[in-house]
């Protein structure tokens, strides 16, 4: 019933009664006429960011208010009706019912995402996993078929592989998302709704080919759903011909490795669907956002580019110093990984390959002993899953975040025993975080057997 407030529509949102919050974002005063082209789409993501409606808090604060409101009044019984009918909501005339419904508070964080990802609407969920298990159950009804990559976060592919078969008769094949005839021999006409895969994969950090996923799931009527996690920023899928952007907020969006959260961005169509009173996957399921949490992320997102940028500055930089060293070191931003053009053509100006990379320590042992200097002798970093922290994050992927997977679906997706995902910080100076890493390295090769040393490289 309910209709949500589309970054890309500035008249509707400037022509409402103003209440305490203006729109912003023009030179000067006469909004109505100059809001149109002040308020372009940018294809730059931060420029998006700024460009995007800015609410003031209810005293003028230079933050929105937090609306701690589980409920709201009307002042004429009759307005609680059209609420009810979707005559009255959100961006008419601003009027709201219960916060598992819009928040205006969650509501604005939304316009942000929206912003950020280019995307008609978006709204923010209490976890990526129910953003992403939501958006699946919304779009791909019992009997419904996924075609989804087979390099997935280990939730994610547990949802698919397991959980919804079991609970929603939902069908799942996983492919190789680079091999556009498999995608095409998944597909069932007329059963798949979605194609599913990672922007930049969990961990193997496979950059999939969008703009080809469109097109085969656009030309068998299914939509693409693109999980941006690793790459906020950094790439834009819905730019590039995706229909839904879900993200963890959890990691780079939040950087602060403190909140849990997710977002569904997408055509209003969509989140307004969603959101139905009979009919919504949010509106029932109920994964909520605290207004609280989306004032503190809203805080958060206007630096997430300057963030991204020096998460991918130092990722480039330790991911070259660390092949010289003569590592195993997977890096999307590294002329030899497979997908590098492919990312150069499809991601922002400006914004790096991103804050990710994998080093293959063999096995392992050595992969733990690793780490184990990293964190307690030299703090280079610190064992943990997760990322977007402004401190580094490791964590050895297969007996981890992808320990959900068959041995076998792990082996297929390149993930061997001894491979260290890092989601590199920003804190702390590049060169004293590398003269750590290199302390750490030495101390783990000098405790290399005989037997490990041949094959892994001599002890420095
Ligand atoms: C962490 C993560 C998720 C799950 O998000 P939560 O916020 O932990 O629920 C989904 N996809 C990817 C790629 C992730 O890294």
């Amino acid at each position: 019933m309910a209709h949500v407030l589309a970054a890309a529509e500035p008249l509707t949102l400037l022509k409402r009664p103003p209440p305490q919050n203006d729109g912003f974002g023009d030179d000067n005063g006469s909004t109505e006429e100059k809001a149109p082209k002040a308020r372009r789409r940018e294809s730059d993501p931060a420029a998006a960011l700024a460009a995007a409606r800015h609410e003031f808090g209810e005293h003028g604060g230079v933050n929105m208010s937090i609306e701690a409101s589980a409920t709201f009044t009307v002042m004429e019984p009759d307005t609680m009706r059209r609420l009810f009918t979707g005559e009255l909501g959100p961006e008419r005339g601003d009027l709201y019912i219960y916060s598992r419904h819009f928040n205006p508070t969650v509501l604005a964080l939304g316009r942000q995402m929206a912003a950020l990802e280019g995307t008609e609407a978006a709204y923010c969920t209490a976890s990526g996993m129910s953003a992403i298990s939501c958006v699946l159950m919304q779009l791909v009804g019992a009997g419904g078929h996924v075609v989804a990559s087979r390099c997935l976060y280990g939730g994610t592919h547990a949802l698919l592989s397991r959980f919804l078969p079991r609970t929603s008769g939902v069908q799942a094949t996983f492919v190789d998302a680079d091999d556009e005839a498999a995608v095409r021999a998944a597909i069932r006409p007329g059963e798949t709704r979605v194609v599913y895969v990672e922007t930049m994969s969990n961990p193997t950090l496979a950059v999939a080919d969008i703009p080809m996923l469109a097109r085969v799931a656009h030309e068998a009527g299914a939509k693409l759903v693109v999980d941006n996690t690793f790459t906020p920023v950094v790439v834009s899928p819905a730019r590039l011909g995706a229909d839904i952007v879900v993200h963890s907020v959890s990691k780079f969006i939040s950087g602060g490795a403190d909140i849990i959260a997710g977002a569904i961005c997408g055509p209003a169509s969509l989140v307004n669907s969603m959101m139905d009173l009979q009919d919504g996957a949010l509106m029932l399921l109920g994964p909520t956002m605290n207004a609280k949490v989306a004032s503190e992320l809203a805080a958060r997102l206007p630096h997430l580019p300057l963030r991204m940028q020096e998460h991918s500055r130092r990722a480039a930089e330790f991911a070259a110093r660390m092949r010289r060293q003569g590592l195993r070191v997977t890096y999307p931003g590294l002329p030899d990984h497979p997908h590098h053009a492919r990312l150069r053509a499809m991601g922002n100006p400006g914004y790096g390959a991103g804050g990710m990379l994998c080093l293959d320590m063999g096995t392992e042992e050595r992969a733990n002993r690793l780490m184990y200097h990293l964190q307690n002798t030299t703090q280079f970093g610190l064992m943990a899953v997760s990322l977007g922290f402004y401190d580094t994050l490791m964590s050895c992927s297969g007996n981890s975040t992808s320990s959900e997977m068959d041995p076998e679906d792990r082996a297929r997706a390149g993930i061997s025993p001894g491979l260290i995902r890092m989601s590199v910080g920003y804190n702390g100076t590049l060169e004293q975080r590398w003269a750590q890493f290199e302390r750490a390295l030495a101390l783990m090769q000098q405790q290399d057997t005989p037997a490990a040393a041949a094959k892994y490289g001599k002890p420095v």
